[in-house]
Protein backbone atom coordinates (compact mmCIF):
# COMPACT_ATOMS: atom_id res chain seq x y z
CA UNK A 1 0.00 0.00 0.00
CA UNK A 2 2.83 2.55 0.65
CA UNK A 3 3.87 1.59 -2.39
CA UNK A 4 0.76 2.77 -4.52
CA UNK A 5 0.60 6.09 -2.11
CA UNK A 6 3.83 7.24 -3.40
CA UNK A 7 3.31 6.15 -6.83
CA UNK A 8 -0.47 8.65 -6.41
CA UNK A 9 1.75 11.32 -5.49
CA UNK A 10 4.19 10.84 -8.20
CA UNK A 11 1.47 11.15 -10.93
CA UNK A 12 -0.11 14.43 -9.04
CA UNK A 13 2.98 16.40 -9.85
CA UNK A 14 2.55 16.07 -13.47
CA UNK A 15 -0.77 16.97 -13.31
CA UNK A 16 -3.64 14.25 -13.83
CA UNK A 17 -5.82 13.42 -16.94
CA UNK A 18 -9.25 13.87 -16.38
CA UNK A 19 -9.85 10.36 -15.98
CA UNK A 20 -7.22 9.76 -13.61
CA UNK A 21 -8.91 12.90 -11.26
CA UNK A 22 -12.30 10.35 -11.47
CA UNK A 23 -9.94 7.93 -10.26
CA UNK A 24 -8.44 9.68 -7.48
CA UNK A 25 -11.78 10.91 -6.59
CA UNK A 26 -13.55 8.06 -6.21
CA UNK A 27 -10.27 6.30 -4.28
CA UNK A 28 -10.63 9.18 -1.50
CA UNK A 29 -14.37 9.27 -1.04
CA UNK A 30 -14.39 5.48 -0.88
CA UNK A 31 -11.53 4.05 0.09
CA UNK A 32 -11.94 1.08 -2.41
CA UNK A 33 -9.09 -0.17 -4.85
CA UNK A 34 -10.62 0.64 -8.64
CA UNK A 35 -11.68 -2.10 -11.16
CA UNK A 36 -11.14 -1.66 -14.64
CA UNK A 37 -11.59 -4.28 -17.88
CA UNK A 38 -10.28 -4.09 -21.36
CA UNK A 39 -13.05 -5.28 -23.50
CA UNK A 40 -11.96 -6.47 -26.86
CA UNK A 41 -14.52 -8.79 -29.63
CA UNK A 42 -12.38 -11.05 -31.11
CA UNK A 43 -13.37 -10.32 -34.16
CA UNK A 44 -10.02 -9.01 -35.38
CA UNK A 45 -6.36 -8.09 -34.53
CA UNK A 46 -5.22 -4.79 -32.19
CA UNK A 47 -4.35 -2.11 -33.51
CA UNK A 48 -2.45 0.83 -31.88
CA UNK A 49 -5.82 2.61 -30.94
CA UNK A 50 -6.45 -0.74 -28.79
CA UNK A 51 -3.13 0.03 -27.80
CA UNK A 52 -4.25 3.07 -25.96
CA UNK A 53 -7.25 1.32 -24.40
CA UNK A 54 -5.20 -1.56 -23.10
CA UNK A 55 -2.40 1.11 -21.49
CA UNK A 56 -4.95 3.54 -19.93
CA UNK A 57 -7.24 0.59 -18.47
CA UNK A 58 -4.10 -1.62 -17.31
CA UNK A 59 -1.79 1.50 -16.40
CA UNK A 60 -4.58 3.25 -13.97
CA UNK A 61 -4.98 -0.12 -11.95
CA UNK A 62 -1.19 -0.75 -11.98
CA UNK A 63 -1.11 3.04 -10.64
CA UNK A 64 -3.60 2.71 -8.17
CA UNK A 65 -3.25 -0.31 -7.15
CA UNK A 66 -6.11 -1.81 -8.66
CA UNK A 67 -6.78 -4.67 -11.05
CA UNK A 68 -7.61 -4.77 -14.46
CA UNK A 69 -9.79 -7.94 -16.62
CA UNK A 70 -9.24 -8.79 -20.30
CA UNK A 71 -12.36 -9.49 -21.13
CA UNK A 72 -13.40 -10.61 -24.69
CA UNK A 73 -16.54 -9.60 -25.72
CA UNK A 74 -17.76 -11.83 -28.02
CA UNK A 75 -21.52 -12.04 -27.92
CA UNK A 76 -21.64 -11.62 -31.90
CA UNK A 77 -21.09 -15.36 -32.81
CA UNK A 78 -21.05 -14.90 -36.72
CA UNK A 79 -17.34 -12.41 -36.55
CA UNK A 80 -15.95 -14.19 -33.80
CA UNK A 81 -13.08 -16.80 -33.91
CA UNK A 82 -10.43 -17.75 -31.26
CA UNK A 83 -7.53 -17.20 -33.41
CA UNK A 84 -8.66 -13.41 -32.72
CA UNK A 85 -8.25 -14.48 -29.30
CA UNK A 86 -5.06 -15.95 -29.17
CA UNK A 87 -3.60 -13.19 -31.21
CA UNK A 88 -5.64 -10.25 -28.87
CA UNK A 89 -3.82 -12.44 -25.46
CA UNK A 90 -0.33 -12.28 -27.45
CA UNK A 91 -0.19 -8.55 -27.97
CA UNK A 92 -1.36 -7.76 -24.71
CA UNK A 93 1.23 -9.69 -23.05
CA UNK A 94 3.79 -8.09 -25.26
CA UNK A 95 2.92 -4.68 -25.05
CA UNK A 96 3.87 -5.68 -20.98
CA UNK A 97 0.64 -5.99 -19.15
CA UNK A 98 -1.07 -8.81 -17.23
CA UNK A 99 -4.62 -9.28 -17.14
CA UNK A 100 -6.08 -10.02 -13.11
CA UNK A 101 -8.78 -12.61 -14.78
CA UNK A 102 -9.10 -13.50 -18.57
CA UNK A 103 -13.05 -13.54 -18.76
CA UNK A 104 -15.61 -13.98 -21.51
CA UNK A 105 -18.94 -11.67 -21.94
CA UNK A 106 -20.38 -15.48 -23.04
CA UNK A 107 -19.30 -16.76 -19.39
CA UNK A 108 -22.25 -14.92 -18.22
CA UNK A 109 -25.27 -16.10 -21.11
CA UNK A 110 -26.87 -18.08 -18.35
CA UNK A 111 -26.81 -14.91 -15.76
CA UNK A 112 -27.64 -12.66 -18.74
CA UNK A 113 -30.74 -14.68 -19.54
CA UNK A 114 -31.81 -15.07 -15.97
CA UNK A 115 -31.41 -11.14 -15.51
CA UNK A 116 -33.88 -10.95 -18.92
CA UNK A 117 -36.40 -12.95 -17.75
CA UNK A 118 -36.70 -10.94 -14.58
CA UNK A 119 -37.08 -7.83 -16.38
CA UNK A 120 -40.11 -9.67 -18.19
CA UNK A 121 -40.99 -10.05 -14.96
CA UNK A 122 -40.95 -6.68 -14.09
CA UNK A 123 -42.87 -5.94 -17.26
CA UNK A 124 -39.59 -4.41 -18.60
CA UNK A 125 -39.13 -6.05 -21.64
CA UNK A 126 -41.25 -8.41 -24.00
CA UNK A 127 -41.09 -10.64 -27.21
CA UNK A 128 -41.53 -8.91 -30.42
CA UNK A 129 -42.65 -10.54 -33.48
CA UNK A 130 -42.06 -7.80 -35.54
CA UNK A 131 -39.03 -7.73 -39.02
CA UNK A 132 -36.07 -5.92 -38.35
CA UNK A 133 -37.44 -3.50 -41.06
CA UNK A 134 -40.57 -3.13 -38.93
CA UNK A 135 -38.73 -2.70 -35.78
CA UNK A 136 -36.58 -0.41 -37.84
CA UNK A 137 -38.98 1.79 -38.99
CA UNK A 138 -41.12 1.45 -36.12
CA UNK A 139 -38.28 3.63 -33.88
CA UNK A 140 -39.58 6.61 -35.89
CA UNK A 141 -36.66 9.22 -36.07
CA UNK A 142 -34.79 12.00 -33.99
CA UNK A 143 -37.68 14.49 -34.53
CA UNK A 144 -40.54 11.83 -35.35
CA UNK A 145 -41.22 9.88 -32.44
CA UNK A 146 -41.43 6.14 -32.94
CA UNK A 147 -44.18 3.61 -32.63
CA UNK A 148 -45.23 0.94 -30.35
CA UNK A 149 -44.79 -2.38 -31.74
CA UNK A 150 -48.18 -4.61 -31.76
CA UNK A 151 -46.49 -7.36 -29.79
CA UNK A 152 -45.70 -4.43 -26.65
CA UNK A 153 -48.70 -5.13 -24.36
CA UNK A 154 -48.29 -9.09 -24.02
CA UNK A 155 -48.62 -10.24 -21.00
CA UNK A 156 -45.73 -11.64 -18.66
CA UNK A 157 -46.41 -15.36 -18.87
CA UNK A 158 -46.61 -15.37 -22.72
CA UNK A 159 -43.27 -13.41 -23.03
CA UNK A 160 -41.97 -15.39 -20.72
CA UNK A 161 -42.65 -18.69 -22.29
CA UNK A 162 -42.23 -17.13 -26.02
CA UNK A 163 -38.41 -16.51 -24.83
CA UNK A 164 -37.62 -19.66 -23.55
CA UNK A 165 -38.94 -20.88 -26.67
CA UNK A 166 -36.56 -18.80 -28.70
CA UNK A 167 -34.06 -20.21 -26.14
CA UNK A 168 -34.76 -23.69 -27.21
CA UNK A 169 -34.35 -23.04 -30.70
CA UNK A 170 -37.80 -23.51 -32.08
CA UNK A 171 -38.21 -20.37 -34.01
CA UNK A 172 -35.87 -19.25 -37.36
CA UNK A 173 -33.37 -16.34 -37.21
CA UNK A 174 -34.74 -13.00 -36.73
CA UNK A 175 -38.73 -14.67 -36.24
CA UNK A 176 -38.76 -12.88 -32.74
CA UNK A 177 -36.52 -10.32 -30.68
CA UNK A 178 -36.53 -9.76 -26.95
CA UNK A 179 -37.36 -5.87 -26.54
CA UNK A 180 -37.10 -3.87 -23.35
CA UNK A 181 -39.97 -2.21 -22.75
CA UNK A 182 -38.85 1.46 -21.80
CA UNK A 183 -40.54 4.66 -24.12
CA UNK A 184 -41.12 4.69 -28.15
CA UNK A 185 -41.23 8.48 -27.74
CA UNK A 186 -37.70 8.82 -26.13
CA UNK A 187 -35.31 11.47 -26.48
CA UNK A 188 -32.59 9.31 -26.74
CA UNK A 189 -33.54 6.84 -29.94
CA UNK A 190 -31.21 4.01 -27.99
CA UNK A 191 -34.34 4.36 -25.42
CA UNK A 192 -36.95 3.01 -27.87
CA UNK A 193 -37.03 -0.53 -27.12
CA UNK A 194 -33.88 -1.64 -27.39
CA UNK A 195 -33.05 -4.89 -28.48
CA UNK A 196 -31.87 -7.36 -26.05
CA UNK A 197 -32.00 -10.73 -27.40
CA UNK A 198 -31.81 -11.87 -31.32
CA UNK A 199 -32.27 -15.06 -32.56
CA UNK A 200 -29.20 -16.85 -34.41
CA UNK A 201 -28.33 -20.27 -34.80
CA UNK A 202 -24.90 -19.94 -35.21
CA UNK A 203 -21.96 -22.19 -33.28
CA UNK A 204 -20.29 -20.24 -31.21
CA UNK A 205 -16.22 -20.31 -30.49
CA UNK A 206 -16.87 -21.10 -26.86
CA UNK A 207 -20.25 -21.91 -26.09
CA UNK A 208 -20.55 -24.52 -29.30
CA UNK A 209 -24.17 -25.03 -30.12
CA UNK A 210 -25.85 -24.34 -26.68
CA UNK A 211 -27.54 -21.08 -27.90
CA UNK A 212 -29.55 -20.00 -30.41
CA UNK A 213 -30.26 -16.15 -28.72
CA UNK A 214 -27.16 -13.75 -28.49
CA UNK A 215 -27.39 -10.62 -26.57
CA UNK A 216 -26.89 -7.14 -27.75
CA UNK A 217 -23.66 -5.02 -27.02
CA UNK A 218 -26.09 -2.89 -24.79
CA UNK A 219 -27.61 -5.31 -23.32
CA UNK A 220 -24.71 -7.55 -22.10
CA UNK A 221 -21.78 -4.81 -21.82
CA UNK A 222 -22.58 -2.85 -18.58
CA UNK A 223 -24.13 -6.02 -16.86
CA UNK A 224 -20.75 -8.05 -17.20
CA UNK A 225 -18.90 -4.75 -15.89
CA UNK A 226 -21.33 -5.39 -13.22
CA UNK A 227 -20.56 -8.98 -12.55
CA UNK A 228 -16.91 -8.40 -12.41
CA UNK A 229 -17.33 -5.39 -10.35
CA UNK A 230 -16.33 -3.38 -12.68
CA UNK A 231 -16.01 0.24 -10.96
CA UNK A 232 -14.30 2.37 -14.02
CA UNK A 233 -15.46 1.13 -17.35
CA UNK A 234 -13.49 3.37 -19.79
CA UNK A 235 -14.75 3.31 -23.31
CA UNK A 236 -14.39 5.56 -26.53
CA UNK A 237 -16.32 9.20 -27.03
CA UNK A 238 -19.26 7.18 -29.72
CA UNK A 239 -20.41 5.26 -26.56
CA UNK A 240 -21.76 8.58 -24.69
CA UNK A 241 -25.06 8.09 -25.60
CA UNK A 242 -25.31 4.56 -24.41
CA UNK A 243 -24.06 5.52 -20.87
CA UNK A 244 -27.89 6.39 -19.73
CA UNK A 245 -29.30 3.10 -21.00
CA UNK A 246 -26.30 1.12 -19.30
CA UNK A 247 -27.19 3.02 -16.10
CA UNK A 248 -30.82 1.75 -17.04
CA UNK A 249 -30.20 -1.67 -16.89
CA UNK A 250 -28.03 -1.18 -14.02
CA UNK A 251 -30.80 0.48 -11.93
CA UNK A 252 -33.57 -1.47 -13.06
CA UNK A 253 -31.62 -4.86 -12.07
CA UNK A 254 -30.29 -3.85 -9.04
CA UNK A 255 -27.14 -4.55 -9.15
CA UNK A 256 -23.49 -3.47 -8.64
CA UNK A 257 -22.74 -0.07 -9.97
CA UNK A 258 -20.43 0.10 -12.50
CA UNK A 259 -20.13 3.30 -13.85
CA UNK A 260 -19.31 4.26 -17.37
CA UNK A 261 -16.18 7.12 -18.80
CA UNK A 262 -15.17 8.20 -22.15
CA UNK A 263 -12.72 9.09 -24.02
CA UNK A 264 -11.63 10.45 -26.84
CA UNK A 265 -10.54 7.30 -29.31
CA UNK A 266 -6.76 7.45 -30.67
CA UNK A 267 -6.97 8.37 -34.58
CA UNK A 268 -3.30 8.44 -36.69
CA UNK A 269 -2.82 10.44 -39.47
CA UNK A 270 -2.25 7.83 -42.92
CA UNK A 271 -3.48 5.01 -41.82
CA UNK A 272 -7.03 3.50 -41.36
CA UNK A 273 -8.48 2.01 -38.17
CA UNK A 274 -11.24 0.57 -38.79
CA UNK A 275 -11.34 -3.16 -38.02
CA UNK A 276 -13.59 -3.60 -40.81
CA UNK A 277 -11.14 -1.13 -43.67
CA UNK A 278 -8.29 -3.45 -42.30
CA UNK A 279 -10.05 -7.13 -42.73
CA UNK A 280 -10.80 -5.57 -46.11
CA UNK A 281 -6.51 -4.60 -46.89
CA UNK A 282 -5.98 -8.43 -45.89
CA UNK A 283 -8.84 -9.96 -47.48
CA UNK A 284 -7.94 -8.35 -50.81
CA UNK A 285 -4.30 -8.81 -50.90
CA UNK A 286 -2.79 -5.23 -50.70
CA UNK A 287 -0.85 -6.08 -47.50
CA UNK A 288 0.61 -9.23 -46.98
CA UNK A 289 -1.33 -10.07 -43.51
CA UNK A 290 -2.60 -8.82 -40.52
CA UNK A 291 1.07 -8.22 -39.89
CA UNK A 292 2.44 -6.66 -42.62
CA UNK A 293 4.61 -3.87 -41.42
CA UNK A 294 2.45 -1.58 -43.02
CA UNK A 295 -0.50 -2.18 -40.82
CA UNK A 296 -1.35 -0.21 -37.83
CA UNK A 297 -1.98 -3.47 -35.32
CA UNK A 298 0.47 -4.45 -33.13
CA UNK A 299 1.36 -7.60 -34.00
CA UNK A 300 2.56 -5.91 -37.69
CA UNK A 301 4.23 -3.12 -35.26
CA UNK A 302 5.95 -6.01 -33.35
CA UNK A 303 6.88 -7.40 -37.00
CA UNK A 304 8.43 -4.02 -38.02
CA UNK A 305 10.60 -3.90 -34.95
CA UNK A 306 8.67 -1.32 -32.51
CA UNK A 307 9.52 -2.11 -29.15
CA UNK A 308 6.75 -2.48 -26.27
CA UNK A 309 8.74 0.47 -24.36
CA UNK A 310 8.04 2.85 -27.39
CA UNK A 311 4.00 1.80 -27.73
CA UNK A 312 3.69 2.22 -24.00
CA UNK A 313 5.35 5.94 -23.94
CA UNK A 314 3.19 7.12 -27.01
CA UNK A 315 0.37 6.04 -25.55
CA UNK A 316 1.40 7.96 -22.73
CA UNK A 317 2.29 11.00 -24.47
CA UNK A 318 -0.89 11.22 -26.44
CA UNK A 319 -3.31 11.19 -23.66
CA UNK A 320 -6.55 11.32 -22.77
CA UNK A 321 -8.64 13.53 -24.63
CA UNK A 322 -12.51 14.31 -24.33
CA UNK A 323 -12.61 15.49 -28.16
CA UNK A 324 -11.51 13.25 -31.05
CA UNK A 325 -8.44 14.44 -32.59
CA UNK A 326 -5.97 12.81 -34.72
CA UNK A 327 -2.46 12.59 -33.70
CA UNK A 328 0.48 12.93 -36.27
CA UNK A 329 2.63 9.65 -36.97
CA UNK A 330 5.42 11.15 -36.32
CA UNK A 331 4.80 11.44 -32.65
CA UNK A 332 4.83 7.59 -32.44
CA UNK A 333 7.98 7.35 -34.49
CA UNK A 334 9.50 10.21 -32.20
CA UNK A 335 8.63 7.53 -29.08
CA UNK A 336 10.08 5.02 -30.82
CA UNK A 337 13.80 6.40 -31.88
CA UNK A 338 13.96 7.49 -28.24
CA UNK A 339 13.87 3.72 -27.41
CA UNK A 340 15.43 2.32 -30.10
CA UNK A 341 18.65 4.82 -29.96
CA UNK A 342 19.21 3.46 -26.35
CA UNK A 343 18.79 -0.28 -27.09
CA UNK A 344 19.58 -0.92 -30.74
CA UNK A 345 23.08 -2.19 -31.00
CA UNK A 346 25.11 0.22 -34.39
CA UNK A 347 25.93 -2.00 -37.40
CA UNK A 348 26.96 -1.12 -41.18
CA UNK A 349 24.79 -1.61 -44.07
CA UNK A 350 25.38 -0.16 -47.34
CA UNK A 351 21.05 -0.09 -48.65
CA UNK A 352 22.63 1.60 -52.15
CA UNK A 353 26.02 0.31 -53.01
CA UNK A 354 28.64 1.30 -55.06
CA UNK A 355 31.92 -0.30 -55.22
CA UNK A 356 35.29 1.02 -54.13
CA UNK A 357 38.38 -0.07 -54.90
CA UNK A 358 41.52 0.73 -52.59
CA UNK A 359 44.36 0.64 -54.97
CA UNK A 360 47.29 1.20 -52.92
CA UNK A 361 45.80 -1.87 -50.59
CA UNK A 362 46.94 -5.19 -50.59
CA UNK A 363 44.89 -7.75 -52.41
CA UNK A 364 44.59 -10.52 -50.37
CA UNK A 365 44.47 -8.59 -46.94
CA UNK A 366 41.92 -8.92 -44.06
CA UNK A 367 42.08 -6.26 -41.03
CA UNK A 368 39.91 -5.91 -38.05
CA UNK A 369 38.84 -2.85 -37.02
CA UNK A 370 37.20 -1.92 -33.27
CA UNK A 371 33.64 -0.76 -33.83
CA UNK A 372 31.53 0.55 -30.73
CA UNK A 373 28.14 -1.33 -30.70
CA UNK A 374 26.60 1.44 -29.03
CA UNK A 375 27.84 5.03 -27.85
CA UNK A 376 24.37 4.96 -25.57
CA UNK A 377 25.10 2.17 -23.58
CA UNK A 378 28.71 0.92 -22.00
CA UNK A 379 28.07 -2.91 -21.76
CA UNK A 380 27.19 -3.18 -25.24
CA UNK A 381 30.82 -3.40 -25.93
CA UNK A 382 32.72 -3.78 -29.08
CA UNK A 383 33.03 -6.19 -32.56
CA UNK A 384 35.34 -6.72 -34.78
CA UNK A 385 34.84 -5.45 -38.57
CA UNK A 386 36.49 -6.99 -41.48
CA UNK A 387 38.23 -4.49 -43.92
CA UNK A 388 39.64 -5.64 -47.23
CA UNK A 389 40.57 -4.22 -50.65
CA UNK A 390 37.25 -3.92 -51.88
CA UNK A 391 34.13 -2.28 -49.78
CA UNK A 392 30.81 -0.87 -50.31
CA UNK A 393 29.72 2.65 -49.99
CA UNK A 394 26.60 3.85 -49.69
CA UNK A 395 25.52 5.62 -53.76
CA UNK A 396 24.65 8.49 -52.50
CA UNK A 397 27.88 9.29 -50.48
CA UNK A 398 29.60 10.37 -53.42
CA UNK A 399 29.05 12.99 -56.06
CA UNK A 400 31.02 13.72 -59.40
CA UNK A 401 30.51 17.34 -59.06
CA UNK A 402 29.93 18.11 -55.35
CA UNK A 403 28.68 21.61 -54.57
CA UNK A 404 30.42 23.46 -51.99
CA UNK A 405 30.43 22.47 -48.44
CA UNK A 406 30.28 18.56 -49.51
CA UNK A 407 32.28 16.62 -47.18
CA UNK A 408 31.82 13.05 -48.71
CA UNK A 409 33.53 11.66 -50.87
CA UNK A 410 34.04 13.26 -54.35
CA UNK A 411 36.89 13.11 -57.16
CA UNK A 412 40.32 14.10 -55.33
CA UNK A 413 38.88 14.45 -52.07
CA UNK A 414 39.22 12.63 -48.89
CA UNK A 415 36.64 11.02 -46.79
CA UNK A 416 36.88 8.93 -43.49
CA UNK A 417 35.38 5.35 -43.34
CA UNK A 418 33.80 5.17 -40.21
CA UNK A 419 36.07 3.14 -37.44
CA UNK A 420 38.40 2.95 -40.36
CA UNK A 421 41.21 4.71 -42.77
CA UNK A 422 41.08 7.63 -44.61
CA UNK A 423 40.62 7.33 -48.30
CA UNK A 424 41.00 9.76 -51.41
CA UNK A 425 38.82 9.49 -54.19
CA UNK A 426 41.43 8.63 -57.43
CA UNK A 427 39.13 7.58 -60.08
CA UNK A 428 35.53 7.08 -61.86
CA UNK A 429 34.59 4.24 -63.68
CA UNK A 430 31.61 4.25 -65.74
CA UNK A 431 30.37 2.40 -68.11
CA UNK A 432 28.63 2.86 -72.07
CA UNK A 433 25.85 4.91 -70.87
CA UNK A 434 27.86 7.44 -68.37
CA UNK A 435 27.15 5.89 -65.12
CA UNK A 436 28.89 5.82 -62.44
CA UNK A 437 29.94 1.96 -61.62
CA UNK A 438 33.38 1.67 -59.56
CA UNK A 439 34.89 4.68 -57.50
CA UNK A 440 39.02 3.83 -57.84
CA UNK A 441 40.45 5.09 -54.14
CA UNK A 442 43.96 5.69 -52.07
CA UNK A 443 44.44 5.44 -48.50
CA UNK A 444 46.24 6.47 -46.42
CA UNK A 445 47.98 3.55 -44.23
CA UNK A 446 48.93 5.82 -41.20
CA UNK A 447 45.24 7.12 -40.56
CA UNK A 448 43.63 3.94 -39.44
CA UNK A 449 40.83 2.96 -36.45
CA UNK A 450 38.99 6.51 -36.86
CA UNK A 451 42.96 8.81 -36.46
CA UNK A 452 45.01 10.00 -38.83
CA UNK A 453 48.72 10.33 -37.05
CA UNK A 454 49.28 13.83 -38.63
CA UNK A 455 46.75 14.79 -36.82
CA UNK A 456 44.34 15.64 -40.40
CA UNK A 457 40.89 16.42 -39.90
CA UNK A 458 38.35 15.72 -42.83
CA UNK A 459 34.67 16.10 -42.08
CA UNK A 460 33.08 14.07 -43.94
CA UNK A 461 32.83 10.03 -42.22
CA UNK A 462 30.83 7.52 -44.16
CA UNK A 463 29.42 3.56 -43.53
CA UNK A 464 31.52 1.19 -45.74
CA UNK A 465 31.30 -2.65 -45.43
CA UNK A 466 33.92 -4.86 -47.03
CA UNK A 467 33.04 -6.67 -49.86
CA UNK A 468 34.59 -9.78 -49.64
CA UNK A 469 33.17 -10.28 -46.13
CA UNK A 470 29.80 -8.11 -46.25
CA UNK A 471 26.20 -10.60 -46.49
CA UNK A 472 23.93 -9.76 -48.79
CA UNK A 473 20.31 -9.05 -47.25
CA UNK A 474 16.73 -8.19 -48.26
CA UNK A 475 16.08 -4.76 -47.11
CA UNK A 476 12.40 -3.76 -46.84
CA UNK A 477 11.87 -0.07 -46.65
CA UNK A 478 8.48 0.71 -45.38
CA UNK A 479 6.50 3.80 -46.13
CA UNK A 480 3.02 4.92 -45.18
CA UNK A 481 0.14 2.74 -46.45
CA UNK A 482 -1.65 5.92 -47.76
CA UNK A 483 -0.56 8.77 -49.24
CA UNK A 484 -3.28 10.75 -47.67
CA UNK A 485 -3.12 12.18 -44.47
CA UNK A 486 -6.75 11.18 -43.68
CA UNK A 487 -7.90 8.28 -45.57
CA UNK A 488 -10.98 8.04 -44.33
CA UNK A 489 -12.18 11.18 -45.40
CA UNK A 490 -12.70 10.20 -49.48
CA UNK A 491 -13.91 11.97 -52.16
CA UNK A 492 -17.06 11.41 -53.78
CA UNK A 493 -16.76 8.88 -56.07
CA UNK A 494 -13.48 6.99 -54.42
CA UNK A 495 -13.12 4.40 -51.62
CA UNK A 496 -10.11 4.82 -49.12
CA UNK A 497 -8.58 2.58 -51.41
CA UNK A 498 -7.93 4.97 -53.52
CA UNK A 499 -5.21 6.87 -51.21
CA UNK A 500 -3.06 3.88 -51.24
CA UNK A 501 0.56 4.78 -51.45
CA UNK A 502 2.03 2.76 -54.25
CA UNK A 503 6.07 3.72 -52.44
CA UNK A 504 4.62 1.94 -49.56
CA UNK A 505 7.37 -0.97 -49.28
CA UNK A 506 10.50 -0.97 -51.39
CA UNK A 507 12.43 -3.80 -51.42
CA UNK A 508 16.54 -3.17 -52.34
CA UNK A 509 19.41 -5.46 -52.21
CA UNK A 510 21.87 -4.34 -49.32
CA UNK A 511 25.23 -5.33 -48.31
CA UNK A 512 25.78 -5.81 -44.56
CA UNK A 513 28.09 -6.27 -42.38
CA UNK A 514 28.65 -10.17 -41.90
CA UNK A 515 27.67 -10.18 -38.01
CA UNK A 516 23.96 -9.24 -39.24
CA UNK A 517 23.56 -12.74 -40.58
CA UNK A 518 23.47 -13.95 -38.05
CA UNK A 519 20.92 -11.81 -36.09
CA UNK A 520 18.01 -13.92 -34.92
CA UNK A 521 14.57 -12.74 -35.75
CA UNK A 522 13.05 -10.03 -34.10
CA UNK A 523 16.68 -8.51 -33.35
CA UNK A 524 17.15 -4.46 -33.79
CA UNK A 525 19.74 -2.43 -35.08
CA UNK A 526 20.93 0.72 -35.97
CA UNK A 527 22.35 0.84 -39.33
CA UNK A 528 24.50 3.74 -39.28
CA UNK A 529 23.46 6.51 -40.90
CA UNK A 530 20.41 5.16 -42.60
CA UNK A 531 18.06 3.73 -40.05
CA UNK A 532 16.96 1.40 -37.60
CA UNK A 533 16.12 -1.75 -38.85
CA UNK A 534 14.66 -5.49 -37.95
CA UNK A 535 15.43 -9.25 -38.63
CA UNK A 536 12.17 -10.13 -40.00
CA UNK A 537 10.52 -13.07 -39.43
CA UNK A 538 11.22 -14.03 -43.02
CA UNK A 539 15.11 -13.75 -41.84
CA UNK A 540 17.47 -16.66 -42.00
CA UNK A 541 21.42 -16.80 -41.46
CA UNK A 542 21.48 -17.89 -45.68
CA UNK A 543 19.09 -15.22 -46.62
CA UNK A 544 18.72 -11.95 -44.14
CA UNK A 545 16.07 -9.83 -44.34
CA UNK A 546 15.43 -6.35 -42.24
CA UNK A 547 12.65 -4.35 -42.27
CA UNK A 548 12.91 -0.92 -42.01
CA UNK A 549 11.59 0.15 -38.72
CA UNK A 550 12.08 4.09 -39.07
CA UNK A 551 14.25 6.53 -40.20
CA UNK A 552 16.67 8.55 -38.03
CA UNK A 553 15.14 11.85 -39.43
CA UNK A 554 13.65 13.44 -36.29
CA UNK A 555 10.79 15.82 -37.71
CA UNK A 556 8.44 15.61 -35.07
CA UNK A 557 11.40 16.99 -32.56
CA UNK A 558 11.43 19.79 -35.01
CA UNK A 559 8.07 19.99 -35.28
CA UNK A 560 7.66 20.06 -31.39
CA UNK A 561 9.77 22.65 -31.00
CA UNK A 562 8.94 25.28 -33.13
CA UNK A 563 5.76 25.17 -30.69
P1 LIG B 1 -13.54 -1.23 -34.59
O1 LIG B 1 -14.60 -0.19 -34.51
O2 LIG B 1 -12.33 -0.83 -35.36
O3 LIG B 1 -14.04 -2.57 -34.99
P2 LIG B 1 -13.91 -1.59 -31.83
O4 LIG B 1 -13.90 -0.38 -31.03
O5 LIG B 1 -15.24 -2.13 -32.18
O6 LIG B 1 -13.00 -1.37 -33.12
P3 LIG B 1 -13.38 -3.47 -29.80
O7 LIG B 1 -12.71 -4.77 -29.87
O8 LIG B 1 -14.81 -3.43 -29.44
O9 LIG B 1 -13.09 -2.76 -31.19
O10 LIG B 1 -12.55 -2.50 -28.84
C1 LIG B 1 -12.08 -2.86 -27.57
C2 LIG B 1 -11.80 -1.63 -26.78
O11 LIG B 1 -10.84 -0.83 -27.43
C3 LIG B 1 -13.06 -0.79 -26.63
O12 LIG B 1 -13.13 -0.35 -25.28
C4 LIG B 1 -12.82 0.36 -27.56
O13 LIG B 1 -13.47 1.51 -27.11
C5 LIG B 1 -11.30 0.49 -27.55
N1 LIG B 1 -10.84 1.10 -28.79
C6 LIG B 1 -11.09 0.68 -30.04
N2 LIG B 1 -10.55 1.50 -30.95
C7 LIG B 1 -9.93 2.48 -30.25
C8 LIG B 1 -9.18 3.65 -30.62
N3 LIG B 1 -8.96 3.97 -31.89
N4 LIG B 1 -8.70 4.43 -29.62
C9 LIG B 1 -8.89 4.10 -28.34
N5 LIG B 1 -9.59 3.04 -27.94
C10 LIG B 1 -10.11 2.22 -28.87
MG1 LIG C 1 -16.61 -2.53 -30.46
Amino acid sequence: MEEIKKDVGATKEKSLNFIEEIVENYIAETGNAIQTRFPPEPNGYLHIGHAKSICLNFGLAKRYGGKCNLRFDDTNPVKEDTEYVDSIKEDIKWLGWEWAEERYASDYFDQLYEWAKQLIIKGKAYVDDQTQEEIRTGRGTVTVPGTESPWRNRSVEENLDLFERMKNGEFPDGAKVLRAKIDMAHSNMLFRDPILYRIIHAHHHRTGDKWCIYPMYDYAHGQSDSIERITHSICTLEFDVHRPLYDWFINELEIFPSHQYEFARLNLTYTVMSKRKLLQLVKEGIVRGWDDPRMPTICALRRKGYTPAAVRAFAEKVGVAKRDNVIDLSLMEFCLREDLNKIAERRMAVVDPIKVVITNYPEDKTEYFTAINNPEDENAGTRQVPFSREIYIERGDFMENPPKKYYRLAPGTEVRLRYSYLIKCEEVIKDAEGNVVELRCSYDPESGQGSSSDGRRVKGVIHWVSAAHAAEAEVRLYDNLFAKENPDDVEEGKTFLDYLNPESMVVKTAFVEPSLAEAKVGDKFQFERVGYFCADYDHTTEKPVFNRTVGLRDSWSKIANKG
